[in-house]
């Protein structure tokens, strides 16, 4: 037996958890058994929590899109008994049961060993929020980001992918200019490896032109709309910037002139069915670019039955940094 918060949806669709016993008999189907330790938030986690973005097709459901911990039970060649294992993605916590449970089933081929001396807590301080920050510097290394080359801005800032992307940005010796809407937060930031902090107001209002001073030769974008629009027209010549979010919104109004004339590079990112190489190779980065004293500090800690409240707490812009989860607190 086992413990997990279990959603469920009522007859009226409203969706609301509960703390369960569950027994093994009913995790769904995979090849292998996991003893989680912890978990994290995600903004999208705070969806699935509120019951929103189409993201769960059926109840009850288990959320928690991330969770590391121990292999309990593999008939997958690639795993035995003691790995010490993490998950993000691959719609685990959305379609498949997830991380918010003492214990998880899932595909041993969604499953990233741990990288030696990464304990379990402070993968899921990482979690998809910073896997996915790492996957968005190593998309602007490959289209040619330098740390002579200019400043990087980093928006939603104080947010799980801003604060990672910052302290990875600033260890990696880039100027980071982060944008955030809380100005409490400056110090912070700048703990982190910020050097310049923009309010989120400077890059709200719609600019009508195509073209602005060029300011950043790389971007990592939490917030997509209105600001990614805004970026846009200021970045430097044939600067890129990762589209990671949309926590201000996924329109995107804008003219191709950036692209035309600047030779401005717009990277998506996806964590979600990133192969398993590239996957591999971001765990590894992350071990070696991200400084672990600045993780820790980022992290808030949490159990089960604080879930809910963070859940709608993210999802309003409320939260800095990371919270880690210990499923068995
Ligand atoms: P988070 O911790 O809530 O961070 C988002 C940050 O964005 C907030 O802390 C806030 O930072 C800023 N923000 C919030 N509302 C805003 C608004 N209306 N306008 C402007 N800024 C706003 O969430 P997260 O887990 O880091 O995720 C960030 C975004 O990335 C989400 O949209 C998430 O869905 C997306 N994401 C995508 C992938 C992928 O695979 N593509 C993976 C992970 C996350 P400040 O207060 O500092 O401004």
């Amino acid at each position: 037996e086992f413990q997990a918060l279990v959603l469920d949806k009522s007859d009226d669709g409203k969706v609301a958890s509960t703390i369960k016993t569950l027994s093994d008999a009913d995790l769904p189907e995979g090849d292998v058994v996991v003893r989680v330790s912890h978990s994290t938030l995600n903004y999208k986690d705070g969806l699935v929590l509120n019951g929103l973005g189409g993201l769960v097709r059926t109840y009850p459901h288990v959320p928690g899109i991330d969770f590391a911990g121990t292999v309990e039970q593999s008939s997958h060649p690639d795993y035995k008994d003691g790995d010490a294992v993490v998950l993000t993605g691959w719609r685990v916590g959305e379609v498949h049961w997830g991380g918010y449970a003492q214990k998880a089933r899932v595909k041993g081929d969604w499953l990233v060993k741990l990288p030696d001396g990464l304990s379990p807590k402070r993968a899921m301080a990482i979690g998809t929020a910073g896997f996915t920050a790492m996957l968005a510097v190593l998309a602007l290394e490959k289209h040619g980001a330098t740390t002579g080359g200019g400043p990087v801005l980093v928006t939603g800032a104080t947010g799980g992918v801003g604060s990672v992307a910052t302290a990875i940005l600033g260890k990696l010796g880039y100027d980071v200019d982060a944008v955030t809407g809380k100005a409490e937060s400056a110090d912070y930031l700048k703990s982190l490896g910020a050097t310049n902090i923009i309010s989120r107001g400077e890059l709200a209002e719609p600019v009508t032109k195509p073209l602005l001073k060029e300011r950043w030769q790389g971007c990592v974008d939490a917030v997509g709309g209105q600001m990614l629009a805004n970026v846009l027209p200021q970045m430097m010549y044939r600067g890129s910037v990762a589209a990671v979010g949309l926590a201000g919104g996924n329109k995107l109004e804008t003219t191709v002139v950036p692209f035309l004339l600047r030779g401005v590079n717009l990277l998506g990112i996806d964590s979600v069915m990133c192969p398993k190489a590239e996957r591999e190779e971001a765990w590894t980065r992350l071990t070696s670019d991200l400084p672990m004293d600045k993780l820790d500090a980022m992290i808030h800690d949490a159990t089960l039955k604080d879930l809910p409240d963070l859940g709608t707490k993210i999802l309003k812009g409320g939260m800095q940094g990371r919270v880690v989860v210990d499923v068995n607190a």
